[in-house]
């Protein structure tokens, strides 16, 4: 069964739920789209392509504290706070099940990724419109079986609403019932086919990754903005006291000389054109070889926020 709600209504609808839970919903912030916690559901941006930024902030901070420590204790920071996030765009939330298989596998579980997860409430929004460099559509992660708890499509003066999980059926008791089927077409303008991608496979000695490299700053904004990079390091943040600190985490990105240095000063990627092609096989062919689909999901943040404008689909194509 699936379910209607009036546009007019869906601020109201948001704004009953956040005595219990933290509304994070898509905002303009000057002049780009970025997820926020909203406490006035008047400033929600209904239709856009897709934020500027990813949502990983909300699942894997780029500086969290692990736990606190005294000579005698230790207290672990778990973010137990109740959320709903409102818009999510359905390569965002491919995102967060590729982040799933490499945070709540079953040899690791890393449990203050799985403390915030659980604790998140997923309205994702069916995509009509393309984001900023966006190629979602031709890898098939412009579109939703799964990994929501309620998913939105956008009608015009109404959304039909699915629910996806057992955790929605509280948010679906006081809204209309429909048997409208929705659907959702999305034509992004840039494309990456398999056919493409498989060039990898033959390429890893191409004179392009060396041409290309030259203009990459190693500045780390694509992993940073990349809604699938989940590495981070861990370190040590001691007080003056010398008897008690914290241990934080905080990103790590492989386009960082220091990213593959070991003990005794070796760096294993030391050549910026082997951590700019390294990127690209994690993306689109050593994960897939592993997990049995690609790590990217087509969102076009890394080329979007790139200020080399460097774009990976242009790339895979020289190949
Ligand atoms: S590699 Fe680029 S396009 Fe692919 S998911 Fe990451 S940011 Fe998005
Ligand atoms: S954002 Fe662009 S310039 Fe910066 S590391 Fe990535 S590819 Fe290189």
């Amino acid at each position: 069964m699936n379910y209607r709600l009036s546009k007019q209504k869906i601020g109201d609808f948001l704004a009953s739920l956040m005595n219990e839970y933290e509304v994070i919903a898509p905002v303009n912030d000057n002049s780009l789209i970025k997820f926020k916690q909203i406490s006035n559901t008047d400033k929600i941006i209904l239709d856009f392509g897709n934020s500027r930024y990813s949502l990983k902030k909300y699942f894997l901070p780029n500086k969290q504290v692990l736990f606190k420590y005294t000579k005698e204790d230790i207290q672990e920071e778990l973010d137990n706070k109740k959320r709903i996030i409102f818009g999510i765009k359905p390569c965002d939330v491919h995102a967060l099940l590729i982040m799933d298989k490499l945070l709540l596998g079953e040899d690791l579980e890393d449990i203050y990724y799985k403390t915030k997860r659980n604790n998140t409430i997923i309205f994702a929004l069916a995509n009509n419109k393309p984001g900023e460099n966006e190629f979602s559509s031709s890898l098939g992660t412009d579109k939703l079986e799964r990994g929501y708890d309620l998913l939105f499509f956008d009608k015009g003066d109404y959304y039909i609403i699915k629910s996806g999980s057992e955790k929605a059926r509280g948010f679906t008791n006081n809204l209309e019932q429909t048997e409208e089927e929705p659907q959702a077409e999305l034509n992004c303008e840039k494309s990456l086919s398999e056919e493409q991608i498989s060039k990898l496979k033959t390429s890893f000695d191409s004179p392009v990754w060396k041409e290309e490299s030259e203009k990459c700053f190693s500045c780390a904004g694509c992993t940073t903005t990349c809604p699938t990079c989940g590495c981070f390091d861990v370190r040590d943040d001691p007080n003056l006291d010398l008897e008690s600190g914290s241990r934080i985490r905080i990103d790590a990105s492989c386009q960082l000389k220091n990213y593959t240095g070991v003990a005794g000063g070796h760096v294993f990627r030391e050549g910026r054109d082997s951590r700019f092609k390294h990127r690209y096989y994690h993306k689109l062919d050593y994960f897939k070889d592993q997990y049995g689909k690609h790590m990217c999901v087509g969102c076009g943040r890394c080329i979007t926020n790139c200020p080399a404008k460097i774009d990976m689909t242009e790339i895979i194509n020289k190949l």
